[in-house]
C-alpha cells in the first residue's frame, strides 16, 4: 500500500459496508465526478496553460458543455443519495461541495474562452476526458465480469497508478514531441518516395493490419531488450511492480520506458508512410486494447486467442510463475511470441501470482521515478 493509499483510507474509511445499497459507490462516484467537474471548469477557465490543441480542435463545444453540466448534476445527485444512506457523510458531503463550486465558478454556462497562444501546455483536458471514457467502460467491467471478485477497485497502489495516468496526461504534449522527433528526423529523407505513397494507397483495412503488425514487431524486440539488458530492465521493472491486475495497471509505466518503447514503436510507421487514418484508427485502438489486457476481467476468449493480445496472455507476462518470466513479449498479436518461441499460455489457466520475486520496487510515484537510477537499488 502506498502513502497516498493511507491518506485516501484516513480522509474515507468510515468501517461502513460498502457493497451497493450502502451509498459507497454513489460517494465514490460523486467525488470522482465533482474532482473531474472542477478539472473541467479549469480547463475553461485556463485554457492557454491546461488545454491542448488536439483536444481543442476536436471536441465540439456543445459536448464539452454537455458533458461537463451532466458531471455536475451527477455527481451532487450521488453525494445527495451518498448522503441520505450513510451516517459517516464525508464522500457525499465533499463531491456535493466539489459540485457546487464548479457551478459557481461557471460551470456550464461558461463563455468557452479559445486558447488565444499555442505555447507548451499541460494536457488537463485530455486527461478528464480519458479517464471519464475508461472509468465509464472498465470500472462496471470489472464489477460484472471480474477474474478476481475479491480485489476492490481501490486495491493497494490505486493512488500510485492513478497518479501515473494523471502525469502521463499532463505532460503528452512533452512526450508525444519526444515520442515523434526522432522518427520524424530519421525519416524526412524518404519524404516523396514512390513506395511510401503505394503503402498510403493500400485500402485503409490492410493498413491498419500492417500498422498493427508493423507496431508490434518493433515493440516485441524493444520489449524483450527491456525484459534482458540490465539497464533497461530496471526501468521495465516499474511496470512489472504491480500486484494485482486491472485496468489501472496498465498506466504505470516509467516515464523513460514510455519515451525509448513508443519512439521504436513509431519508427515503422513513419519510415513506410501510412496514411494518417490507419495511424490515427491504430492509436484508439491501442488505447483500449492496452487497458484491457490488464483489466481483472475473465472473458472466455478462446476464439480470438490465437490471433490477438487477451487478457490472459497478458496476465502471464506479469505472473510472478517462474516459467511465465521474460515470456509474452507482444503486446497485440500473440503469434510474434510463437514464432519466436517466448510465448507462454497454459490452456484455460490464469497465473495466481503477480510481480517481480521479493518485490524490491517501492510503491509511491516519485521513489519508483528515481528507483532505476538510485544507487540503495536491489538489482
Ligand atoms: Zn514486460
Ligand atoms: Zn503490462
Amino acid at each position: 500500500m502506498s502513502d497516498l493509499d493511507r491518506a485516501f483510507q484516513r480522509v474515507f474509511d468510515d468501517n461502513e459496508p460498502t457493497d451497493v445499497g450502502s451509498g459507497w459507490w454513489s460517494g465514490a462516484a460523486s467525488v470522482f465526478l465533482g474532482s473531474l467537474a472542477l478539472a473541467g471548469v479549469a480547463c475553461v477557465l485556463f485554457p492557454d496553460w491546461l488545454t491542448t490543441r488536439e483536444v481543442r480542435e476536436r471536441l465540439p463545444l456543445d459536448w464539452a458543455r454537455a458533458i461537463l453540466q451532466s458531471a455536475i448534476v451527477l455527481s451532487f445527485i450521488l453525494g445527495l443519495i451518498s448522503s441520505a444512506l450513510r451516517r459517516r457523510k464525508v464522500m457525499g458531503l465533499l463531491g456535493m461541495s466539489m459540485a457546487s463550486l464548479a457551478s459557481v465558478l461557471g460551470g456550464s454556462g461558461i463563455d468557452f474562452a479559445l486558447a488565444r497562444h499555442d505555447s507548451p501546455s499541460l494536457g488537463l483536458d485530455w486527461f478528464v476526458l480519458n479517464v471519464l471514457l475508461l472509468a465509464a467502460l472498465f470500472v462496471p467491467m470489472e464489477r460484472l465480469w471480474p477474474l478476481r471478485p475479491a480485489q476492490s477497485t481501490f486495491r493497494p497502489a490505486w493512488t500510485t497508478d492513478t497518479l501515473y495516468f494523471l502525469t502521463s496526461h499532463l505532460l503528452v504534449q512533452v512526450t508525444t514531441f519526444l515520442i515523434l522527433a526522432p522518427a520524424q528526423a530519421a525519416f524526412a529523407a524518404f519524404e516523396g518516395q514512390a513506395w511510401r505513397a503505394a503503402v498510403a494507397g493500400l485500402p485503409f483495412v490492410v493498413q491498419f493490419l500492417l500498422v498493427l503488425f508493423s507496431a508490434d514487431l518493433a515493440e516485441y524486440f524493444i520489449h524483450r531488450a527491456f525484459h534482458t539488458v540490465p539497464a533497461l530492465w530496471r526501468f521495465h521493472a516499474i511496470h512489472h511492480s504491480s500486484i494485482d491486475m486491472d485496468w489501472l495497471a496498465g498506466s504505470r509505466l516509467h516515464i523513460v520506458d514510455v519515451i525509448v518503447t513508443r519512439a521504436i514503436v513509431v519508427l515503422p510507421l513513419f519510415a513506410l508512410g501510412f496514411d494518417q487514418r490507419a495511424v490515427a484508427a491504430y492509436l484508439v485502438f491501442v488505447s483500449f486494447h492496452a487497458v484491457f489486457i490488464h483489466a481483472n476481467v475473465r472473458f472466455d476468449l478462446r476464439r480470438a486467442e490465437p490471433w490477438i493480445v487477451t487478457p490472459r496472455f497478458h496476465h502471464w507476462h506479469h505472473a510472478k510463475d517462474r516459467e511465465a518470466i521474460d515470456k509474452n513479449f507482444a503486446v497485440h498479436l500473440p503469434w510474434i511470441d510463437r514464432l519466436f518461441g517466448t510465448a507462454y499460455e497454459p490452456a484455460g489457466q490464469w497465473p495466481e501470482r503477480y510481480g517481480i520475486e521479493g518485490d524490491p520496487v517501492p510503491a509511491d510515484l516519485i521513489p519508483q521515478t528515481l528507483w532505476p537510477i538510485s544507487r540503495d537499488r536491489r538489482d
